[in-house]
């Protein structure tokens, strides 16, 4: 699964872009999260297949698309392994080890923050790419 941010200009944020690719391409791709504002857009797609004919076509319809692989990141020194973060995760990408500590597949992460905002340490950061 390959995760991907697209985002939205003020130019395009009305146009039916996610809709066309779709259309135009064939491929059906899975909308993760979505943060929509009247004058921008952003959201997380899981491109199943044919991923660069995809990118190239929401390229061309003018908004910005980044591949997303290191979304999240713990901080080991601020970590408790409280577990707050855990039953907040949408996605299930945050786990205790059997060692009791807390890892995150940052491959499952689609940067809703939830972890961020719910860490007593701030021992989470959404990564810039
Ligand atoms: S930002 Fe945190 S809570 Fe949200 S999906 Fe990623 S790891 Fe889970
Ligand atoms: S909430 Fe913060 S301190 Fe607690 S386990 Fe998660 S990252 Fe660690």
């Amino acid at each position: 699964m390959s995760k991907y941010l697209i985002e939205y200009s003020s130019d395009v944020v009305e146009s039916p872009i996610l809709s066309k690719v779709v259309v135009e391409t064939g491929v059906l791709i899975n909308v993760l999260r979505a943060d929509i504002e009247y004058d921008k857009a952003s959201i997380v797609v899981d491109i199943p297949h044919d991923e660069d004919r995809v990118i190239e076509r929401f390229k061309e319809s003018g908004v910005r698309v980044r591949k997303l692989e290191e979304n999240i990141k713990k901080d080991i020194e601020n970590c408790i392994d409280c577990g707050a973060c855990i039953s907040l995760c949408p996605t299930g990408a945050i786990y205790f080890t059997e060692d009791w500590s807390i890892e995150v597949d940052k491959g499952e992460c689609i940067r809703c923050g939830a972890c961020v905002l719910a860490c007593p340490m701030k021992a989470m950061t959404i990564q810039e790419h």
